[in-house]
């Protein structure tokens, strides 16, 4: 067996590292890294199952030109062409490229000096903007820097940590499991700051559910009880400016925007202010805000002024959601930066760029935002667009308006490891790109750990790496001196250079330390926190008071909290908030793949609190239409306690690929910051009303279906695929209709069919053996889905009752993915067996003894059956 690869996870922020063993067949094995400081062996579900996510199923594996294969020479020249001509015709800012966090460092340096240097327009944005762009302007507004204070191991150290719109458990769970170690070890109290109760909380020791948007104020009512607690440090505040207009400005604020009772905000302002070691995580329900910078700011503001910065166990701490947004921070990636930290609008930083790349001109001014890039796509204005490894289709708010103005842009050139996109089906010319266990490169995480992510798996058909493909465009369009590159290392060499001028400037990003690396050394090169030059390596910034502002000092910022900027009325009562769930990643291109992660939660859904059920008349299971002014869905009801009333919840994964009418982005308003030009995710307005149905239907098979009907939803299980459907319009032969669903046109089938009570069941036959089944009913479909997915592929003799055979307990939906655990199974061992701990389930089941991910849940499955028995 060949050695394993150290390399570091895909997916989120945290930036695990992993050890990669291929198969020789195609696959990968795939463990934790022991000593990679950020996770020591540990993976989350999402990490774990990266394995199956490396084949090649919708891969693309060569150019396309309007969905037919041409070769690469062909490809590349197209794209230099259209791209030089529509610049020559329109100018520099007729052109753009919307790129990714899902880059390596390497590509996004060689992207953002194409765009900024060569082509001369700062129209280069990330999703990174969807993610964590307010964190970058209240960082930059505080610090003088985009500049994360702390490192992981405060979080460690921590007697409190504070989780503000941070789904911790589910989002970043391994930093979540090192909270929950340091809480064994050191007895860690944990309070989450979230309208929602989410996983975070089940074992939090308070949960402050605020109304939404209200973040300013509760942390404004904080300030003002730091000062009248006499807990400000009057000696940091010191090398801080603004601390009396802030406080002002606090005092001025009013804490019952909230929505807390002030019992809440007396006991979590007294619980702060009477802990030294306090850190405070914040992650997407601070950014995705019209009010996002100023949220951050609010919570840097108390930091600072209790010198609670930049020391063992304490500190504002942004975790961000994809695994290189850091990386693109540093490297310039958005269309306000530039690179290395240092600032576009400044004369001397453009200059010092311009010097050292040896290229025309710099733009002067930022470029268009996400959200303004696909207005000026819509207008027109953007004639010539590259979007890579990314689905804006999908995920931008208004998804709608944007997939229209991709679909009318004069050219379009979609860079992804898939054709099988929203966005992807839309570009004019498709290039294949090497995947993540297929690339070289470097990426950096939330607590500016650089580290290497490295190939282990051939590149497959025709696939390049981005860099690669970038810099070939770069020299075709003339630039050749600049993008001769001969690989990754090169790149880093040259961005590391630079990084020591930024540093000479005066700014904290400086790599220049790792600027002599050799291809060995590069290859070698172990986890790095940044900065690493002559004079500075590793460690926390700004505890030492000396920030990055003229003057050095720090800024605290006045601010006032401002209600979301869509106002719920009569037309659309609720607020919508959108998020992640546990097992999928981003438009699930990759965590799609894999039926593990999959049987989670297999269909979106919206949650909705009882007493709105009650009224709108909807039961669990229902499906509900879910309108804005933007947009609607159409998603499965979960009545639920975890949401306010008045307040929806929707998971933002689904697709035109997996669910067509659940595409949540859809109904988010394009409303952004002001300052970062983040759009507002989490504060939509809604109404919801039942999807009145005149079937629903269930189906399983081995193979791929095509579902036509008006809801459906569809997800890969180990033996297959299962899919959920719904339609209004009647269907007068089930036979024909399911023929048509599963492809089979002539194989034997057994059915059973009730014209009068509207049901209908069909199970088509290779022998003895189930290679699809279709349930269909008036009502939605209630069968055992976690048993009918599991057949098939087997022999069946009564698949068509749709229940276990009587001997089979149902094991319900699947909790615990790693060993596929189901709700039904934990909560039976847990009443029989009297389990009294997440611990004792996992001895019992095996249950969260992996990866840990699901802990959180397992704890609330024992708190209501412990409620329950109380009860009773
Ligand atoms: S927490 Fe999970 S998804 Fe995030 S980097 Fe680690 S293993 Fe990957």
């Amino acid at each position: 067996m060949r050695a394993a690869t150290r390399s570091t996870c895909a997916y989120c922020g945290v930036g695990c590292g992993v050890l990669l063993t291929p198969d020789g067949h195609g696959g990968l094995d795939v463990k934790g890294d022991p000593d990679h400081p950020a996770n020591r062996g540990r993976l989350c579900s999402k990490g774990a199952a990266l394995g199956e996510t490396v084949g090649l199923d919708e891969r693309l594996l060569a150019p396309r030109w309007h969905g037919r294969e041409i070769g690469w020479d062909a490809a590349l020249q197209t794209v230099a062409d259209r791209f030089a001509n529509t610049i020559a015709r329109h100018g520099p800012d007729s052109v753009a490229f919307y790129v990714s966090g899902q880059l390596l460092t390497e590509d996004y340096y060689v992207a953002n000096k194409l765009m900024k240097g060569f082509i001369g327009s700062a129209n280069i944005d990330t999703n990174s903007r969807l993610c964590m762009a307010s964190t970058v302007a209240g960082h930059r507004r505080a610090f003088g820097t985009d500049t994360v204070p702390g490192t992981y191991e405060d979080l460690d150290e921590a007697d409190l940590v504070v989780l503000v719109g941070s789904n911790l458990a589910w989002c970043h769970p391994v930093l979540y499991q090192r909270v929950l170690a340091a809480r064994a070890a050191r007895g860690t109290r944990i309070v989450v700051i979230d309208p929602r109760r989410t996983a975070s909380c089940e074992q939090a020791d308070m949960h402050l559910a605020l109304a939404p948007g209200s973040d300013v104020a509760l942390f404004n009512t904080l300030l003002v009880a730091l000062r009248e607690g006499g807990a400000l440090d009057e000696g940091f505040l010191r090398h801080v400016e603004g601390s009396d207009d802030t406080l002002e400005a606090a005092h001025a604020d009013d804490p019952a925007k909230t929505g807390l009772s002030a019992e809440e905000i007396d006991a979590f302002c007294r619980m702060w202010m009477g802990t030294e070691r306090v850190v405070t995580v914040f992650s997407q329900g601070v950014n995705q805000s019209a009010q996002g910078s100023d949220k951050v700011n609010a919570i840097l503001n108390c930091h600072l002024a209790t010198g609670r910065i930049g020391r063992p166990g304490m500190g504002p701490f942004s975790v961000t959601g994809q695994p290189n947004a850091m990386g693109g921070r540093e490297v310039g990636g958005l269309a306000n930066t530039l690179a290395c930290h240092l600032e576009l609008e400044d004369p001397a930083h453009r200059a010092a760029v311009q010097a050292f790349w040896e290229s025309g001109p710099l733009p002067q001014a930022p470029g268009l935002k996400a959200v303004e890039m696909f207005r000026a796509v819509g207008r027109g204005d953007i004639r010539a667009l590259w979007i890579i490894h990314t689905n804006p289709a999908v995920s931008m708010p208004d998804a709608d308006a944007v997939k229209a103005a991709i679909a009318g842009c004069d050219f379009v050139v979609v860079s992804d490891v898939t054709g099988a996109t929203d966005t992807a089906r839309l570009a004019d010319m498709l290039l294949p790109a090497t995947a993540w266990a297929e690339k070289d490169g470097t990426v950096t995480n939330s607590d500016r750990t650089i580290s290497r992510q490295r190939a282990v798996l051939p590149a497959p058909g025709a696939a390049r790496p981005d860099w690669a493909i970038l810099a070939e465009v770069g020299r075709r369009m003339g630039f050749h001196a600049a993008f001769d590159y001969a690989g990754p290392a090169e790149i880093f060499r040259e961005y590391a250079a630079l990084s020591g001028i930024a540093g000479q400037m005066g700014r904290d990003f400086d790599i220049s330390g790792l600027g002599a690396l050799d291809e060995a050394g590069y290859a070698a090169l172990p986890p790095t926190r940044w900065p690493v030059s002559p004079g500075r390596s590793g460690g926390r910034f700004f505890g030492d008071g000396r920030f990055f502002h003229p003057g050095g000092k720090a800024r605290m910022l006045p601010v006032t909290a401002r209600p979301p900027a869509a106002r719920a009325g009569r037309r659309y009562p609720f607020r919508l908030n959108t998020g992640r769930i546990r097992d999928q990643w981003h438009t699930m291109t990759r965590t799609a793949l894999s039926p593990r992660l999959s049987a989670h939660l297999a269909e979106p859904f919206l949650d909705l609190h009882p007493e709105d059920a009650a009224r709108l008349k909807v039961s669990a299971a229902d499906l509900v239409r879910v309108k804005s002014p933007e947009g609607q869905a159409i998603l499965r009801a979960r009545i639920t306690r975890d949401v306010a009333p008045g307040q929806v919840f929707a998971p933002m994964h689904w697709t035109g690929e997996t669910a067509p009418s659940a595409r949540i982005d859809a109904l988010v308003a394009a409303v952004t910051d002001p300052v970062s030009g983040q759009p507002e995710s989490k504060a939509a307005v809604a109404a919801v009303e039942r999807f009145d149905a005149a079937w629903y239907g269930f189906a399983v098979s081995a193979t791929p279906l095509a579902p036509e009907a008006e809801y459906w939803a569809r997800a890969r299980t180990p033996a297959g695929w299962r899919a959920e459907l719904a339609g209004r319009a009647p269907v007068a032969d089930w036979e024909a209709e399911a023929r048509r669903l599963f492809g089979l046109p002539d194989a034997p089938l057994q059915s059973l069919m009730d014209a009068c009570r509207g049901s209908a069941r069909l199970a088509f036959l290779d022998g003895d053996r189930l290679i699809a089944a279709l349930f269909v009913s008036r009502a939605p479909v209630a069968v055992m889905r976690d048993y009918l997915v599991t057949l098939p592929g087997t022999a069946v003799p009564e698949a068509l009752t749709g229940r276990t055979p009587a001997d089979r307990p149902d094991p319900g939906p699947v909790l615990c993915s790693c060993f596929g655990v189901g709700v039904n199974t934990i909560l039976t061992a847990v009443e029989r067996q009297g389990l009294m701990s997440v611990d004792a389930v996992g001895q019992a089941l095996q249950a969260g003894t992996n990866c840990g991910s699901c802990r959180s849940e397992i704890a609330g499955l024992i708190a209501r059956a412990q409620t329950k028995e109380a009860a009773e």
